[in-house]
């Protein structure tokens, strides 16, 4: 009998120190408080040493408390631990579902897969929870992955097609800017323009220039060989001023008319000034073919470098002040 008895201690005894290293963390109490309290009733049984707590001086019945209520807040923190776990999975299918139906997916997979996640959430075991929602997880970050590639494809289908309106656009500004006849800026660009060169030489940079030439004599071929002949020749003089004024800065525009006008910018008054002579004289030597014969014109420029403080206006005039000048000089010529 005496026998029987110590069997069962050192049996209680084992069970407890086994329960004690299997403990885990709770709340009020880390594992390894636990599996020493245990350790102590242990040796308790085994060898009549103190008992870890007041109760025990009552005997077997305060290791029953002990056990009873730390079993107790063991199953509470675990059903507690439960129930995070299905709140965390709750808000994540909640979360999914609102960015599912803002993006308007149709995605019939990813809603049955939400679905059968929601019912899981009411029945399943916390196991079995723990696995779908794993497998939900996975499965979403597929789908989703697929539907971001889908959405940057979308993505950039449409910069593409942003990108050809854009140049559509572009052309159609241009197109407002070009005088028909001539390809050349028109006069709005050039007023424009004007404005922009007048801001940026008030910010610093070099000199610019302000060139107006004027074909002479232009009434005359219109009226000695029809008005077809003095389009032909306005083109030809445009082309001309074009290729003498290629800087990418250089701006030519017809100002109306039979008057082109040239900005140069970054140049000295002498440079534009020679710059405008070779204008001059290729407009001379041109050749204007048109209806089998050859039409020669001469043209006059008036030259004006922009000063501090200056107006575009004031510039202009000043520029129409010099082309006065080389009419009157005897044409065929620049004045500055
Ligand atoms: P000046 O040497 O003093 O400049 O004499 P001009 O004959 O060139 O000057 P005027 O201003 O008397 O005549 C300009 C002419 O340009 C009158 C107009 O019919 C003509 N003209 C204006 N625009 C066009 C155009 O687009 N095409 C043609 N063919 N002629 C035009
Ligand atoms: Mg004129
Ligand atoms: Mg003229």
């Amino acid at each position: 009998m005496r026998h029987d008895v110590d069997q069962l201690l050192d049996t209680l005894a084992g069970l407890l120190r086994d329960f004690g290293q299997h403990a885990f963390d709770l709340e009020r109490q880390e594992a390894r408080k636990t599996r020493s309290v245990f350790d102590q009733w242990a040796q308790h049984l085994l060898t009549g040493a103190a008992a870890p707590s007041p109760q025990a001086a009552a005997g077997h019945p305060g290791l029953r408390q002990v056990f009873l209520s730390h079993r107790k807040q063991e199953q509470s923190e675990f059903q507690l631990g439960q129930d995070v776990l299905r709140d965390v999975v709750w808000m994540f299918v909640s979360s999914l579902n609102r960015e599912v139906k803002a993006d308007r997916v149709d995605d019939v997979v990813l809603n049955e897969t939400l679905a059968g996640l929601e019912s899981t959430l009411q029945t399943a075991s916390p196991a079995d929870l723990r696995r779908e929602a794993l497998a939900t997880v996975r499965q979403v970050h597929g789908l989703l992955s697929v539907r971001r590639e889908r959405q940057q494809r979308e993505y950039a289908a449409i910069a593409s097609r942003l990108e050809a309106v854009g140049s559509q656009l572009e052309v159609a500004r241009r197109e407002s800017t070009i005088d028909a006849l001539t390809q050349l800026f028109n006069r709005k660009a050039f007023d424009e323009q004007l404005e922009r060169v007048v801001a940026l030489s008030g910010l610093g940079g070099g000199p610019s220039s302000l060139m107006i030439f004027d074909v002479d004599h232009f009434k005359q071929v219109n009226d000695t060989f029809g008005h077809p002949a003095g389009d032909a020749v306005l083109k030809a003089v445009a082309q001309t001023c074009v290729r003498t004024f290629k800087r990418k800065s250089d701006f030519v525009a017809r100002y109306g008319g039979e008057e082109l006008v040239v900005l140069v910018r970054d140049a000295s008054p002498a440079e534009a000034r020679s710059m405008a002579e070779r204008a001059r004289e290729a407009i001379a030597a041109l050749e204007v073919k048109h209806d089998g014969r050859s039409l020669h014109v001469t043209a006059s420029a008036g030259v004006a470098t922009l000063e501090v403080q200056e107006t575009g206006a004031a510039w202009v005039s000043r520029a129409d002040a010099a082309l006065y000048r080389a009419k009157h000089g005897g044409r065929n010529r620049v004045e500055a």
